[in-house]
């Protein structure tokens, strides 16, 4: 059996670097499939619980302190090629700057509605920046690869040509053995 095809019961450690392809097979991209400037990249996938969202109407340090225990994050290599890497690169860019763009635009609704003195003159720029921001993060969330299974222990990532590929959990404290 070729090592190109991994299966989903092949747990793979986040921390070591191995082969996609081999001697017969060229490492091929997880997005488009194309053979050239593929490199392994670092991705990372945070999993964030419900409850946090919750502790959220307790106040904003509890969420927090809810959220550093609760969420995980992976941290998994796959192979990219440079065009789909600086594509998901630009998209996890611009998708952050649109949450600061759409907390101006909520300054801006209520400077437009102070204004104007009109309660409608408040939502055209935030709607547009909601829009723009859910774009943003859905464009993003195409070039990311596809998550089948999360959970404390692991993640399952569709990996295309590869198959499903299973990447093992290391916390900070698992790092020692
Ligand atoms: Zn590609």
């Amino acid at each position: 059996m070729s090592n190109l095809y991994l299966s989903s019961t092949e747990v793979r450690s986040p921390n070591i670097t191995y082969s996609f392809g081999n001697d017969d097979q060229f490492m091929v991209c997880l997005k488009c499939q194309r053979a050239e400037d593929v490199t392994e990249r670092v991705l990372q996938y945070s999993k964030v619980s419900p409850v946090a969202f919750l502790a959220f109407l307790l106040g904003p340090i509890i969420a927090l302190i809810v959220l550093a225990t609760t969420s995980k994050q992976h941290t998994f290599c796959l192979p990219y090629c440079k065009r789909c890497w600086n594509r998901y690169r630009l998209a996890s860019w611009l998708s952050g700057l649109s949450i600061l763009l759409f907390i101006v635009a909520l300054v801006c609704g209520i400077v437009a509605m102070l204004t104007f003195d009109s309660g409608y003159m408040f939502w055209p720029l935030p709607i547009l920046s909601t829009t723009g921001m859910a774009c943003l993060f859905y464009w993003k969330q195409t070039l990311f690869p596809r998550v089948i299974k999360v959970d404390k222990a692991k993640i399952v990532i569709d990996g295309g040509v590869y198959g499903d590929i299973t990447f093992a959990y290391h916390g900070i404290a698992a790092r020692k053995v």
